[in-house]
């Protein structure tokens, strides 16, 4: 086929896209835009074979045989960075699983003092501690960055300013010590983390990620091949949590969801009757905008003063505090109990080999999500795996892991130049799907607010492994 671009020369097509140099997964982003831009197959592959000769390759290529003696686990040490949000974090981890160190720089106090996270404030924390966090999971190791074996970083999705400080940092590193690197997919990773502590989990398997910025219920088919069952229409949980400690008056200092959750023990979760959300819709998906408006009025309507910290608070005032909070907590869990279990009958319904049930991300460090949860796993034959929460709550183990399963695989790119310039544009991908759409879980409401940047991590892999047609 010929496309529209068809009647321009090689030499004019190739300037037009230069600005894809920069990019490490030159393949993939080909592939969209030469759709956009209606490329026939043979200037599709003028342009790859130009490009990939002036710089980078794709990330899902093999790269194998440049890479001698990696086969053995123990022998691969991988250093993994994460920065998508609001914990600067590293960490060093060998390929059979040991963890040899992990350090997180939260954002604490920025929370409290702006009750969420603000993109440009957290970048300019994020660069503040990169240089010292990094070089502290390497100190803690015992190792330097010589003895490592490539470097893993979270590359989507999360904040863009963000993202880009651990990037930055990655590249630095691999550049100096031409080492590989990978670039790391954040719900995978904190998929897959479960994959290091539980050994005995096998694909496929069933996954419900909850956290700050995310609901996500997933098949895990294999690795890098997943199917998005249900995600969120508006606001995570963990916002919820987030929101409802700030509006409680409580101590956001660990964040909100640890704060509410201890107050919840106190109080009576049958309370007050918050009404359980998306009922009517039979599908996977998680809206919890609409809890929190509740919420927020059950407060408005007790008269409850937030700045009055809770240990000043009178003992009425505690109780009443303390009732939202146990029945916040209940409905927010139930609307996650329906979905999952509803999210475990379809998936095996596609694969009925499953036996395991994983629950990660900051939100599953919940000791009351975790045994509702473990109900539902245990009412449906399969078994609940859940991470320890150090590595629930965002890390560098996880993305450190997540690369080494990639790498043992043959994905990651090759070592960037070693004097790469300042102003290089980095392939960071802010909104980037795990998997592909489940067709009985789409929804009206989800199809409405679907502008996605980037092609899933799935569909790249599977792509890649084919021939261009
Ligand atoms: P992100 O959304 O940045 O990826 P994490 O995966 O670290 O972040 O999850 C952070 C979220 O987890 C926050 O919203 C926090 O309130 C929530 N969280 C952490 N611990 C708990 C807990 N014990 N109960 C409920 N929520 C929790
Ligand atoms: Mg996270």
């Amino acid at each position: 086929m010929v496309g529209m671009a068809g009647s321009l020369s090689n030499t004019i097509l190739l300037h037009r896209f230069k600005f894809l140099l920069p990019f490490s997964s030159l393949h993939t982003k080909l592939i969209t835009l030469s759709s956009k831009h209606k490329l026939g197959k043979s200037q599709f592959q003028f342009i790859r074979t130009q490009l990939s000769a002036n710089y980078s390759t794709t990330q899902f290529n093999s790269h194998k045989t440049q890479i001698p003696n990696m086969q053995n686990g123990d022998d691969l040490i991988i250093l993994g960075i994460e920065t998508s949000c609001d914990d600067t974090a590293a960490a060093v981890v060998r390929g059979n699983g040991e963890i040899l160190s992990q350090v997180v720089s939260s954002q604490a106090d920025l929370l409290v003092q702006y009750g969420g996270v603000a993109p440009k404030m957290a970048e300019e924390a994020h660069s503040r501690v990169i240089n010292q966090v990094t070089q502290s999971a390497l100190d803690k190791a015992n190792l330097t960055a010589k003895d490592l074996s490539a470097v893993a970083v979270t590359i989507g999705p999360g904040l863009g300013l963000c993202l880009r400080v651990g990037v930055r940092k990655a590249r630095e590193i691999a550049g100096s010590f031409q080492l590989p690197i990978i670039g790391v997919h954040h719900m995978e990773a904190h998929t897959l983390v479960a994959r290091l502590t539980d050994r005995n989990l096998q694909f496929p398997f069933v996954a419900l990620l909850i956290s700050g910025g995310h609901n996500l219920l997933i098949l895990a088919r294999d690795l890098g091949h997943y199917i998005q069952l249900g995600t969120s229409i508006d606001d995570a949980i963990g916002e919820a949590y987030d929101k409802t400690a700030k509006w409680l008056g409580l101590d956001m200092r660990r964040s909100g969801g640890p704060a509410v959750e201890e107050l919840a023990r106190e109080g009576d979760p049958k309370s007050i009757r918050f009404k359980t959300p998306m009922l009517h819709h039979k599908d996977c998906n998680f809206s919890y905008a609409g809890l929190k408006t509740q919420v927020k009025l059950a407060i408005g309507s007790k008269d409850i003063d937030a700045e009055i910290p809770l240990s000043s608070a009178s003992s009425h005032d505690r109780r009443s505090r303390a009732d939202i909070a146990a029945s916040f907590q209940r409905v927010a869990v139930l609307h996650l109990e329906e979905r999952c279990e509803r999210a475990i009958e379809w998936a095996l319904k596609m694969e009925p080999s499953i036996k395991y049930f994983v629950v990660s991300g900051g939100v599953a460090s919940n000791l009351y999500v975790r045994a509702r949860l473990d109900q539902i796993a245990k009412n449906k034959g399969v078994q609940l795996v859940c991470p320890p929460p150090s590595l629930c709550t965002d890390n560098g183990v996880m993305v450190a892991w997540t690369g080494i399963e990639h790498f043992q695989m043959g994905r990651f790119d090759p070592p960037p130049p070693a004097d790469e310039p300042e102003d290089t544009v980095h392939d960071i991908r802010p909104r980037w799907p795990l998997g592909e759409e489940y067709a009985e879980g789409r929804s009206e409401a989800r199809s409405m607010r679907k502008a996605r940047i980037h092609p899933s991590l799935t569909s790249l892999i599977q792509g890649s492994a084919q021939p261009l047609s």
